[in-house]
């Protein structure tokens, strides 16, 4: 575990966020995964690649099914689920609390 990386990392699971670069540029997607260890996060129905299933049986045909790939935190802006804009976050320790707060409107997020 490194303590360093978590407290970083301003993006949890179920967050929505934009893509700000990469060929999924400027779309909007829900978190599924965030990979702390290596910064990264998998969004879903965002940087796609084809993986190929192989038949459970023999006589069944592979299939080809899309999964996200991840993506490095730094390529995503939280969207703020209460201005609705993609923001800054920032963290504030309030009564020995620490909490996520968006930039633009000020509130706990
Ligand atoms: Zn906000």
């Amino acid at each position: 575990m490194n303590y360093k990386n978590i407290t970083n990392m301003k993006i949890h699971k179920n967050d929505q966020v934009l893509v700000i670069s990469g060929k999924d540029r400027a779309k909007t997607g829900k978190i599924l995964r965030v990979l702390t260890s290596e910064n990264t996060v998998l969004i879903e129905g965002i940087n796609l690649k084809k993986k190929h299933l192989k038949p459970k049986r023999s006589g069944e045909k592979g299939q080809i099914v899309q999964v996200p790939a991840p993506l490095h935190a730094s390529n995503v802006k939280l969207i703020c689920p209460k201005c609705a804009k993609a923001v800054k976050s920032g963290y504030k320790i309030e009564k020995g609390k620490k909490y996520r707060f968006c930039k633009k409107c000020g509130q706990e997020i």
